[in-house]
């Protein structure tokens, strides 16, 4: 079969990679893709728009595509998944109303209040006065989040109440654009974070090994948000005990609140989970997607083929698949970005060493690259995930980073700290 994959990031490389492993897979066709996803061999890149619907539509109808996955949320919240559904093709994504749990955070926020779902309390405001008063009332720390999506960079977890004011501010003044025209205020949760990236037909829901990320662009969890600097699976913290009561507690009863407002829900729901100190996981934020790098760390562990997975969420038959395989042992992956990132960075530096990576074993996802006369050149603030799998978190990151410092360009940046949490020895 033919499969059509939209995006052009690491998430995107790692789900064509995973993709064309399975026997059935014929070939992959990224739109737009990247660097990564030009070289595996049954992959082609169709430099369309993501927003060029009627381009998508027209290409997966001519060229018999029998499944179409979406993997960022901007085209999900847009409602690619509507219009391609519209046009009878299979597609894996929610529809722009599904989506809605990751594009409006206040929605997010009433439905899960609706269905009990354990989550940080909140309060939505739409006037800058009326939410900073809220704020002085509450004290800090306290979290502002603009309602909308902001690519990470519309959360400031403030530890003032000065802090906080300025977030406000900042969304109410149009930072943000129209995802800043409403903005939640949230009870500051302590504890570890976890993912768990769940797929789903509407009815049945089938967690993914569980991962975390490393939302902070310094070591030991310092500085700016990112869109996720290393991540690693599957994360112990998540005992076979606490992924029961995520289930029960978190998965099933948001599925059933998406079914009571008319929505057939069909894709990842991706729970953004604080385990508590207590032991209790609450719900940070919902995804209507992959995580990115958690899936650069998930997949390369999954042996159950990928495309019968969400095949069989596309056309609601998850119940009928056997319980997901996967391979013992620990993955991790550590995210090389351009300096300067999540702020302004450098675009255009040679990047060299990736064979030598892949040599040692790692799995060299891209995410901002691209080949100017056969080189290839950052193009990104992420710009490769290198991932490795092994049978314990202490061989997987040692060779992880061995792997990461075979690869060079002039503006490399990573954080020397991903996965320390997991080890048992001492880092170097
Ligand atoms: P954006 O909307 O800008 O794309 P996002 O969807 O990534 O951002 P969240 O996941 O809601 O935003 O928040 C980003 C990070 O901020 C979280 O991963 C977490 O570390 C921190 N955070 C968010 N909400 C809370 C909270 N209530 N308590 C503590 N930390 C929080």
């Amino acid at each position: 079969m033919k499969v059509l994959v939209i995006g052009n990031g690491g998430r995107e490389h790692a789900l064509a990679w995973k993709l064309l492993q399975s026997p059935k897979v014929q070939q992959v066709t990224c739109i737009p893709g990247n660097g990564g996803t030009a070289s595996l061999k049954r992959c082609q890149n169709l430099p369309l728009n993501v927003e060029d619907l009627e381009g998508i539509g027209r290409f997966a109808l001519v060229n018999g595509i029998s499944l179409v996955v979406v993997g960022p949320e901007a085209p999900l919240a847009a409602g690619i998944t509507d219009y391609l559904r519209h046009q009878h093709l299979t597609v894996f994504g929610p529809t722009r109303l599904g989506a809605q749990i990751e594009a409006s955070k206040s929605w997010a926020k009433a439905l899960m209040q609706e269905a009990n779902i354990p989550t940080a309390q909140a309060a939505v405001f739409t006037e800058k006065e009326a939410a900073q008063a809220y704020v002085e009332a509450q004290g800090a720390p306290i979290v502002v989040k603009a309602d909308g999506l902001a690519a990470g960079k519309g959360v400031t977890v403030a530890s003032t109440v000065a802090e906080a004011k300025a977030a406000i501010a900042a969304i109410f003044d149009g930072h943000f654009g129209k995802a800043g025209e409403r903005v939640v205020i949230e009870e500051c949760l302590q504890g570890q974070e976890i993912s768990v990236l769940a797929l789903t037909d509407g009815i049945t829901i089938r967690p993914l090994l569980p991962a975390q990320d490393h939302k902070r662009i310094g070591d030991g969890d310092t500085g700016a948000n990112t869109g996720g600097m290393g991540a690693y699976a599957p994360a112990p913290i998540a005992t076979p005990e606490l992924m029961q009561r995520i289930q029960t507690e978190i998965l099933a009863p948001t599925i059933a609140a998406l079914q009571s407002r008319q929505i057939d829900y069909c894709g990842v729901l991706y729970a953004g989970l604080m385990i508590t100190p207590e032991g209790d996981p609450k719900v940070i934020e919902f995804n209507c997607r992959f995580g990115d790098p958690e899936i650069q760390a998930i997949l390369p562990l999954l042996e159950t083929p990928l495309d019968e997975l969400l095949l069989a969420c596309a056309q609601k038959r998850l119940s009928e698949q056997p319980p997901i395989v996967w391979k013992s042992g620990a993955s991790a992956c550590v995210v090389m970005a351009a300096a300067g990132y999540p702020g302004p960075f450098k675009k255009g530096d040679r990047i060299t060493g990736i064979e030598d990576a892949e040599e040692q074993g790692a799995f060299v996802f891209h995410a901002g690259t691209k080949t100017k006369q056969q080189a290839l050149l950052t193009d990104g603030g992420r710009v490769l995930g290198v991932t490795v799998m092994d049978e314990t978190f202490d061989a997987a990151l040692s060779k992880a980073y061995a792997a990461v410092n075979s690869i060079q360009f002039d503006s490399a940046y990573y954080r020397r700290d991903i996965g320390d949490r997991v080890r048992t020895t001492e880092t170097a």
